[in-house]
């Protein structure tokens, strides 16, 4: 069975996004965030169109190193998971590829194994989200301990945002201010500015910026929108009107019949549901674009369809016409929302597979 739904990918955008990156960080080197297979966008597929464009690619596992690597990519990688036992190290060194040092004991692991060639590596600091990331006190020890060594070609000091989608909440400035005591008495090149923090803190841009989302063309921040942050969707997620059928007032339409039309109403049916990565939590009222009206979901989402309510539609539409679930109209973020759920969260579940 040929399906309706379908993904497009827009590099167009990827390459406007990342001139919005650009006007933000300045010189700051890039790092491109590909991990979960793009946020859904086909990390292969946007390695390759980024990796002239930008300086260093993020993963989350060497695994997703190594595909890249043997898919013949050469830009510097860096493995924000980094390494949790010595063959993966060792595939670091293989592949030539940066991991991140989150731990203390990945320390020493690194001075004991054998490399083929320095490495270079990322310390992280916990400055406040307290996910991953040494002490201040153990990153300073770590980068007294390696900075001589032999089996480092260079240190880059690292740390993360845990509320960068606020940028009124005051851990952002707490975390900047761990993180420039620290620079400040380490020389060496730094990252610390997620998307939110790169279009919100200016001073966090530092040497290194490390764009994720925002490359997607999805809001990084809380209340503004991807339009007013001048972002453009990557990723479009679109379907067909598979039936058209009236309602009458008093009716209920999909399962669990929690949906009662008030008025007579005209309602289409589009081949799209939970089980193509549309989310199951979107409420009756999340817009869907049909012929470039948004028209609003009604009914439970089920796995391969949903509900849309045409009646304002004055018999335009048509069995076959397309429905665009997300891409400029309706934005991604607004679907998350009404799904309880971040533009994030979708762009990587509808993409799993492409
Ligand atoms: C995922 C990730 C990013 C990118 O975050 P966005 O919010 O998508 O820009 C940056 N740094 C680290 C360490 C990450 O894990």
């Amino acid at each position: 069975m040929q399906r309706s739904a379908s993904v497009e990918i827009n590099l167009d955008a990827l390459t406007h996004n990342l001139s919005v990156v650009r006007e933000h960080a300045g010189d700051a080197n890039i790092m491109a965030v590909i991990k979960a297979n793009a946020y859904g966008h086909g990390m292969l597929k946007v390695a390759l169109y980024l990796e002239d464009k930008v300086d260093a690619l993020a993963v989350a596992c060497a695994e997703e190193a190594i595909v890249l690597r043997e898919a013949g990519i050469k830009t510097r990688i860096v493995v924000l998971q980094g390494f949790h036992h010595a063959d993966q190290l060792r595939q670091c060194d293989l592949f030539r590829l940066e991991p991140v040092c989150h731990q203390y004991w990945q320390i020493d692991l690194l001075l004991q194994t054998t490399l083929n060639q320095p490495l270079k590596i990322w310390l992280k600091a916990d400055t406040g989200m307290h996910r991953l990331g040494m002490s201040v006190e153990e990153i300073k020890q770590a980068f007294q301990k390696l900075n001589n060594s032999r089996q480092i070609e260079k240190i880059h000091l690292m740390s993360h945002f845990a509320n960068a989608d606020e940028p009124e909440n005051a851990l952002n400035q707490e975390q900047l201010k761990r993180f420039d005591d620290l620079q400040s008495s380490l020389s060496t090149e730094a990252s610390l500015a997620n998307s939110a923090a790169i279009m919100s803190m200016p001073a966090a841009i530092k040497d290194w910026v490390r764009p994720g989302v925002m490359l997607y063309g999805a809001s990084p921040l809380a209340n503004k929108s991807a339009p007013e942050l001048g972002l453009k969707p990557v990723m479009s997620l679109a379907s067909q009107v598979i039936a058209i059928t009236d309602v009458k007032a008093g009716e209920a339409v999909g399962y669990g019949s929690s949906w009662v039309s008030e008025t007579d109403s005209k309602m289409a049916v589009v081949a799209i549901g939970y089980g193509d990565g549309y989310p199951r939590h979107a409420t009756s009222g999340t817009p869907v674009n049909i012929n470039g009206r948004l028209c609003p979901l009604v009914g439970r989402v089920s796995m391969d369809m949903i509900c849309v309510d045409i009646s304002e539609m004055d018999d335009t539409v048509n069995i076959g016409d397309s429905a665009i679930l997300w891409a400029q109209k309706p934005a991604v973020d607004e679907v998350a929302h009404s799904a309880g759920t971040i533009g994030y969260e979708l762009l990587c579940h509808v993409g799993k597979d492409q």
